[in-house]
């Protein structure tokens, strides 16, 4: 059953978004004779890894930039990983370098993430990157939060003032979102696993971001009426299909605007690696 709440639509947003990054891209092409370029690095055979960077790798050439997938077998050292992103950061026409996530066993991800130069961060997670955000100051912002924050505005072009609940504290979700609405001026609060109350928390909330982990865990009577609500949770669920945290068919009666799963932010997330590559070129080639 559908509610009144306005679906944002992911799918369509991104395209959009693809589109233009082209039209930058072969603008580029054109007065310039560069090709911004992105590279993805995937160690080892993990199915999902290989299914996200097939779809990067595809998603990136449609729009006309050099897209270069970087596939190395799963006993790669990390001192072999090292070299091959000494490489990439050495190399002028590398725009954006993206290390698929996660790396096995036996690679410290940390330091492959600091490894990365934060100019051709693409993902945006690098310290420095994570740093200006939270001073407020943009570097290369992680794809997802980015995407996200699209899609709300999408739905709210004023943010300033109004309460926010970011259901989530990850270093490549909820942290990153919350920097960005405190940005908007959105009061934030960010809510986690120790959160006392979550229902109540969400309650009070013009603006909820959903990014946990668990399948339709926020429930239709915890959202305030007229609130939007973005959910960055994908999960799937025994019979195969995709779901969100959020129990879409309870929320959309009661909110003023939500994001599908799948169809929502998923799609969000790859547009905004193209956007951040260039973004990277530009910064970087000026
Ligand atoms: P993490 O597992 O890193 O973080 C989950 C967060 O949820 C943690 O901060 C955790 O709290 C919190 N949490 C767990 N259980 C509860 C609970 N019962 N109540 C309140 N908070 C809780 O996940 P990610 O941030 O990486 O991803 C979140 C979701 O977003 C996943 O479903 C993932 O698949 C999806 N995702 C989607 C993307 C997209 O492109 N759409 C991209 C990236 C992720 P604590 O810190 O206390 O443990």
């Amino acid at each position: 059953m559908t509610g009144d709440a306005r679906i944002i639509d992911g799918k369509a947003t991104a395209a959009a978004l693809r589109a233009e990054i082209g039209r930058e891209v072969a603008a580029i092409k054109a007065t310039r004779g560069l090709t911004p370029g992105l590279h993805v690095v995937l160690v080892g055979e993990d199915p999902a890894s290989k299914v996200y960077v097939a779809s990067k790798e595809r998603l990136a050439v449609e729009i006309g930039m050099n897209s270069v997938a970087h596939r190395l077998p799963a006993e790669t050292t990390e001192a072999q990983l090292l070299a091959k992103l000494a490489e990439l950061n050495a190399d002028d026409s590398v725009d954006g370098i993206l290390v698929q996530l996660p790396l096995p066993k036996h690679i410290d991800t940390g330091r492959i993430i600091d490894a990365i130069d934060p100019a051709k961060d693409v993902d945006g997670l690098h310290p420095i990157n994570a740093g200006l955000l939270a001073g407020g100051k943009n570097g290369l912002v992680p794809c997802t939060p980015l995407g996200s924050m699209l899609l709300l505005k999408q739905a709210l072009p004023s943010l300033s003032g109004l309460d926010a609940v970011v259901i989530g504290r990850s270093e490549l979700v909820g942290r990153p979102v919350a920097q960005l609405l405190l940005q908007a001026d959105c009061t934030v609060t960010i809510a986690h696993s120790r959160t006392r109350d979550l229902a109540a928390v969400v309650k009070r909330a013009d603006i909820v971001i959903a990014a946990v982990g668990r399948p339709r865990m926020v429930k239709g009577d915890w959202i305030k009426p007229g609130a939007t609500v973005i959910d960055v949770g994908i999960n799937r669920l025994p019979d195969g299909k995709l779901t969100g945290d959020v129990d879409f068919a309870e929320a959309v009666k009661v909110a003023g605007a939500i994001t599908p799963v799948p169809g929502g932010v998923g799609p969000m997330t790859i547009a905004c690696l193209l956007k951040n590559t260039l973004t990277a070129f530009h910064a970087r080639r000026g």
